[in-house]
């Protein structure tokens, strides 16, 4: 077993540290309470080619590997929260889907798109009555000639407003449930989808999150992603994917709660000592480093098994709710060992607590992922 990074690997993760750690964590405290999209750092990210990682070169992009991608998100959330969610939302949630079940058509068009940095992507399922229930989405499309025409309404859309681009979730067949429900493409612009104002939110405020509402929206008939009602099938693909992704926000959340905390640690005295030399402290941090190896070796797992084209759902789930988990729990400890500087606003580790929190919620709670984990065990069983 091979647990090294190989050097193409190595390569990105080291460029797309250097770029986080000097471009990005510079201006994250003000993107959290401005509440402002970082559309010029977005812009050098795809100057970079970031924002085409995973995407094939034919397509603009770069061709590189789920591992590279998952190293470059950790990187990304170390420095920025809201900047690694809106990251991850546009490749997982946007690319991955285009690429998947796009026509040649659509991914000139669109994939080109996103994986240049010329546009930016997004993915609508949640609607305000159903999210962990995703086949209860009211949301219709229906054909008109050689239109789609849809109606309805969206709900905590990451990018929603800002994204040229939107993956949009409907039902086709209704009475069908998940057997009756397919994927579209909408263009921002387009009349009669009209995206609400950014959610207010605890955390991650930097990451645009949205509604989106749709009154007689008419798309080409030529938008429609993927087969006609494999849309439920499609969505739960686009998670797995999107979950390896959750795992490496998380992680890079959790990871700059640690070093910074282990900074803090060896420079805070009391009792004419550094708090360092407390063994109550060192537990702590052995716990957030344990906890948070673990958490990687989860990810690259399901990222491993990606690139190989094995079945990774549930690993992928496991690396998503260990690793969300191990991070809130890291962010918990980091106010904790900060003591009451952990609380006050002028240090990084009150931001790095609310943001992780969404890491249990957003791309299946922990909840579902139990259930998705439980399932395969009794399965076996
Ligand atoms: C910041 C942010 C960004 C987001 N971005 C996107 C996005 O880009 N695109 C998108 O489509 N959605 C997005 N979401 C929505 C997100 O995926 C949902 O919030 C999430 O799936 C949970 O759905 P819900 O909020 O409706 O909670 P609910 O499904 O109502 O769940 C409420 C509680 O009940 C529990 N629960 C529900 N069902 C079960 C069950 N069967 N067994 C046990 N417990 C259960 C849940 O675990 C949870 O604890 C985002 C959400 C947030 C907050």
């Amino acid at each position: 077993m091979d647990l090294q990074l190989n050097e193409e690997q190595r390569a990105i993760r080291e460029m797309v540290r250097r770029f986080a750690q000097e471009q990005i964590a510079p201006q994250a405290r003000r993107i959290d309470e401005a509440e402002a999209f970082p559309a010029e750092i977005f812009q050098k990210m795809g100057e970079l080619g970031l924002l085409g990682l995973p995407v094939p070169e034919e397509y603009g992009g770069v061709g590189a590997d789920t591992v590279s991608y998952a190293l470059a998100v950790e990187e990304i959330a170390a420095a920025c929260g809201s900047t690694a969610l809106s990251y991850a939302a546009h490749i997982s949630l946007a690319c991955a889907p285009l690429q998947w079940f796009g026509t040649p058509e659509q991914k000139q068009r669109y994939l080109t798109l996103l994986a240049s940095g010329r546009g930016l992507g997004a993915f609508a399922l949640t609607e305000p009555q159903s999210g962990s229930d995703a086949a209860g989405l009211r949301t219709t499309a229906v054909r008109d000639g050689d239109h789609w025409v849809l109606n309805g309404q969206k709900m905590w859309i990451t990018n929603g407003a800002v994204a040229d681009v939107v993956v949009v979730v409907a039902v086709t067949e209704p009475g069908k449930g998940a057997h009756g429900i397919s994927m579209f493409l909408v263009e921002k612009g387009t009349p009669g989808f009209t995206p609400g104002k950014n959610e207010p939110k605890m955390g991650l405020k930097g990451s645009v999150t949205s509604q989106l509402f749709f009154q007689d929206c008419r798309i080409p008939a030529a938008n429609l992603l993927g087969g006609l009602n494999q849309g439920f099938i499609q969505a739960m693909k686009t998670l797995d994917g999107g979950r390896i992704s959750i795992a490496a926000c998380a992680l890079g959340l959790g990871r700059a709660a640690y070093e910074a905390s282990r900074a803090y640690a060896r420079e805070r005295r009391a009792f004419g000592q550094p708090i360092a030399d407390f063994q109550a402290i060192q537990f702590k941090l052995a716990d957030m480093a344990t906890q948070l190896d673990a958490a990687r070796l989860l990810m690259y797992r399901a990222a491993w098994l990606k690139d190989a084209g094995k079945p990774y759902t549930v690993e992928a789930a496991q690396a998503k709710l260990f690793a969300s988990e191990a991070a809130e729990r890291a962010c918990y400890e980091a106010i904790q060992i900060h003591g009451g500087y952990g609380y006050s606003r002028e240090y990084p580790v009150e931001r790095y607590y609310r943001d992780v929190r969404l890491m249990t919620i957003g791309e299946g709670t922990s909840e579902i992922l139990r259930l998705v984990i439980a399932r395969r065990l009794l399965r076996q069983a």
